[in-house]
């Protein structure tokens, strides 16, 4: 089942539907999950309640929001703190105050979380509705992935040089998700913007403001512990850290999250994985070393 939502694209997969009714079921309460994290944290539809909080000059963002939604603000501002600004979610203030906002960003920006965020409720949803029968589902949405109940899932990392070479192969290695794992996924392939004939990645440093490079992609695995908000959101803050720091970031922070980076860098692709990062992969299309540290 797809749709488009947030933005983005939005699949669920069962593995065991034979009871199509309950998958109905679930698909809908799903869908339903979504709509309402979007209709809440939408930074593009000015009828958001985050439009509107941003609109009417909100400053305690995580106390001004709906109670369902407040972990997502609370876990943005954490990550910021924690990150020291790489991740922000206040950049579209940052971008304003260099000139460089366009007007295009609202003042407090939760995508680099929100989408994650929203897989979490979901699952949350799907687990209660669910109880304790056997099942086991994938949810996706815009590449951030929850396995939900039992079971393994094997998912690819896409390949970042794809686009600009199609003899490349699509994927470059293979993650296998136990029950309850997520993994999150941060490209300058995903979205980006081209200037003078180069590309610039929608991701920009939050202590600086400035376009991150140097990087093509970044893929988190975390535990049910983390959720899929979290791979989200450290997928992001590990693309502007970049490999040398963001190891280090994790082993302070998030010591049970799984990560690696593919430098921009196509005439010489290779992988740069936390150890077990790296003992997780399968079938890896590229050289894996470890970030020095
Ligand atoms: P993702 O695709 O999950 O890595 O999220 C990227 C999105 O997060 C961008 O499209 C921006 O809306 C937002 N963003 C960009 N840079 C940052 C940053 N440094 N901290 C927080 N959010 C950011
Ligand atoms: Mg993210």
């Amino acid at each position: 089942m797809r749709w488009p939502v947030m933005g983005t694209v939005a699949q669920m997969t069962s593995r065991r539907h034979a009871d199509e009714r309950k998958f109905g079921e679930l698909f809908v309460r799903v869908q339903a999950s979504y709509s309402r994290v979007e209709k809440l944290l939408s930074a593009w539809n000015p009828e958001s309640e985050l439009s509107r909080l941003s609109a009417a000059g909100c400053t305690n963002w995580t106390e001004a929001a709906s109670p369902d939604v407040r972990p997502c603000y609370a876990a943005a501002l954490r990550l910021a703190e924690e990150s020291g600004d790489a991740f922000n979610p206040r950049i579209g203030e940052k971008l304003r105050a260099l000139g460089m906002g366009h007007g295009r960003y609202s003042r407090f920006d939760l995508g680099a979380i929100a989408k994650g965020f929203a897989v979490d409720m979901a699952a949350e949803e799907v687990e209660r509705a669910m109880g304790g029968r056997y099942f086991s589902l994938l949810l996706d949405l815009g590449g951030n992935l929850r396995a939900v109940g039992a079971g393994e899932w094997r998912t690819g990392v896409r390949n970042p040089f794809r686009g600009v070479d199609a003899s490349q192969p699509e994927i470059c290695a293979v993650i296998t998700l136990v029950g309850g794992e997520s993994v999150a996924t941060s490209g300058n392939y995903e979205r980006f913007v081209e200037k003078d004939g180069k590309r610039l990645s929608h991701i920009l440093d939050g202590r600086t403001g400035e376009h991150v490079s140097g990087i093509a992609g970044v893929t988190v695995v975390t535990p049910r512990e983390y959720g899929a908000m979290l791979a989200d959101g450290l997928s992001t803050t590990l693309f502007v850290l970049g490999p040398e720091a963001g190891a280090a970031f994790l082993k302070r922070r998030y010591p049970q999250a799984l990560a690696l980076w593919i430098p921009d860098d196509p005439a010489s692709p290779r992988i740069i994985a936390t150890p077990d990062m790296a003992y997780r992969l399968e079938r890896a299309a590229w050289p894996v070393a470890s970030p020095r540290m």
